[in-house]
């Protein structure tokens, strides 16, 4: 039987997912029985608001039909994200990056960032690296990885038989933390549905999650490197739907973040286990020494 949400309920909830779009957030998953659909009613009202039940519905069967049409379109139309339907990864990527836009939606903003480092390389790329934010370096070029840590990155690729130009290479937040700290849990919610979004629009066939900030973000569990390398993972974006019916998501192995590796040379040997278990997966052959 169709039931419709309080006029006031529904528009209360449309008001809220257009704020969590312009946040970035675009997927929603809807909520099918009676008691469920109040929740969310209630959460999309006002916190304190209690939730009207949800009424049979007593108009006639077209109007009926029809109400129930504009409740599916709330989440349809809202949920939809602007790159939705385009097939060209670097167009898709040019319009998450214009929904960016000048970004202010977590603290990162306006603790010194001299701009947002979005992400680099090939929009097609079967492989992508996935770090923990931007440093100094990358903070002033606008690039991620192009410091210390960036030249032991293309070396690894290198090693890997390919080259900088072939991956694709972003980061949890696209904003420098100060003094290179690690990002907030707040700053990492609030940027990572970007990424998400990249990483749907790019749809490579690996994701290597640089360090552990990364891979718990990216996998949304804790555990420690140790736990989390070694293996592969069966990895969507959260809350993504790929424009490619054919893309059912990846692959993502974890390994160090070259910053770490830097620190402690002695995990090279590790880090490069890892790549190899990645080289596996594409096919790729090792450069010769
Ligand atoms: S880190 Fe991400 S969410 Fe935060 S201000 Fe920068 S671009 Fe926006």
């Amino acid at each position: 039987m169709p039931r419709t949400l309080d006029p006031e309920l529904r528009s209360s909830l449309a008001a809220r997912i257009r704020y969590y779009n312009e946040m970035g957030i675009y997927d929603f998953y809807r909520r099918e029985t009676p008691g469920e659909v109040a929740a969310l009613a209630a959460d999309a009202a006002e916190p304190d608001a209690v939730a009207e039940p949800i009424q049979p519905e007593s108009r006639t069967e077209m109007s009926a039909r029809k109400d129930a049409a504009v409740e599916e379109n709330i989440f349809e139309v809202l949920a939809t994200k602007p790159e939705q339907g385009v097939s060209d990864p670097a167009k898709a990527l040019k319009i998450i990056r214009e929904d960016l836009g000048d970004c202010t939606r977590c603290p990162l903003h306006k603790q010194g960032r001299k701009q947002i480092v979005f992400g680099v390389g090939n929009p097609s790329a079967e492989l992508m690296f996935v770090g923990e934010g931007p440093g100094a370096d990358e903070d002033q070029q606008g690039e991620p990885f192009v410091g210390r840590a960036g030249q032991l990155l293309n070396n690894m690729i290198k090693a890997m038989g390919i080259t900088r130009e072939q991956v694709y290479i972003a980061n949890v937040v696209k904003c420098r933390p100060p003094g290179n700290r690690t990002p907030e849990r707040e700053e990492c919610e609030t940027c990572s549905p970007f990424l998400m979004r990249q990483i749907a629009a790019i749809k490579p066939k690996v994701v290597v999650a640089l360090g552990a900030v990364a891979a718990k973000n990216l996998l949304a569990m804790s555990a420690s490197m140790a736990q989390l390398r070694g293996r592969f993972y069966d990895f969507k974006p959260t809350g993504m739907r790929s424009n490619d019916p054919d893309w059912d998501g990846c692959k993502l192995a974890v390994t160090y973040h070259p910053a770490f590796l830097l620190r402690d040379p002695r995990q090279k040997g590790e880090a490069w286990k890892d790549l190899q278990m990645v080289m596996r997966e594409l096919g790729l052959k090792p450069q010769k020494a």
